[in-house]
């Protein structure tokens, strides 16, 4: 569904398909130089990065596996719980394997510092991260991101894999999400 067709939920568009499209060809390549010759497993997270691992696992050039993972963090709302539950696991086995984690976004970071916790405790040879979208309150946590593909102000989007209860992930950007649809 095209952006414009929101127009009324939303108070602007921070990434464009465009910009997308042009910022996963730039990270791809990285991400095939950094990985060449290695035994690499994509993780995606679900379901906010649907859109971002299909499309940067469809640019690398390289031969990949990809597996998925569902983890609580947000419910409905639009605040960060911390408390952190599976809900999906792998069904890839990690040990020994170089593990990239693909995230649509790093908030407080909370999600994914466990997240890598969890990964290296099973046996990965290593464990990166490529995430999307970054917002400010990242720095609080200790978490290293190996890739972002942007950097954005501390406000509720959606778009590109991004929901709000389950609603805009079809939107081919990211925008901001109007308060008045939350509050
Ligand atoms: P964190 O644990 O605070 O870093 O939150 C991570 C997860 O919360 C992300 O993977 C998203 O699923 C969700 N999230 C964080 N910020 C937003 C947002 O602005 N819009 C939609 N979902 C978000
Ligand atoms: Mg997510």
């Amino acid at each position: 569904m095209d952006l414009d067709k929101v127009a009324n939920d939303i108070t602007k568009v921070l990434v464009t398909p465009e910009q997308i499209r042009s910022r996963v060809t730039e990270l791809s390549a990285d991400l095939d130089k950094h990985y060449a010759g290695k035994d690499v497993l994509l993780v995606g997270v679900l379901k906010g990065a649907v859109m971002f691992m299909a499309d940067i696992s469809r640019a690398m050039q390289i031969a990949v596996q990809m597996d998925w993972m569902a983890v609580s963090s947000y419910g409905h709302g639009t605040q960060s719980s911390g408390v952190v539950r599976i809900l999906k696991d792998l069904d890839a086995d990690v040990l020994g394997r170089h593990v990239l984690i693909v995230e649509d976004i790093i908030d407080s970071g909370l999600t994914l510092s466990w997240l890598v916790a969890n990964l290296k405790a099973r046996g990965a040879a290593s464990v990166e991260i490529v995430a999307l979208l970054r917002k400010p309150d990242a720095a609080k946590v200790q978490v290293d991101v190996a890739w972002v593909g942007f950097e954005i102000p501390s406000e509720f989007v959606v778009g590109y894999g991004l929901d709000y209860a389950e609603n805009y992930r079809s939107l081919p950007g990211v925008a901001v999400l109007d308060p008045k649809i939350y509050s």
